[in-house]
């Protein structure tokens, strides 16, 4: 089954959260029902995200 269409009612999906590194979608949400999917992280992207956060924590 592809993962552009909500489990829940089939409908359309948007962009709830997108990746700051690669700009590929975290997670969606269907524009009918509102049901967002599961996070997907990405490990790779997680990972420079975390560093980024420890550099922004460390300047503040
Ligand atoms: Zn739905
Ligand atoms: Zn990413």
């Amino acid at each position: 089954m592809p993962d552009t269409l909500c489990r829940v009612c089939g409908g359309e999906l948007d962009v709830e959260k997108q990746c700051f590194h690669c700009n590929q979608p975290l997670q969606l949400f269907c524009t009918k029902c509102t049901n967002p999917t599961e996070v997907r992280f990405h490990s790779q992207c997680m990972y420079s995200e975390e560093i980024l956060c420890h550099t922004v924590a460390s300047l503040a």
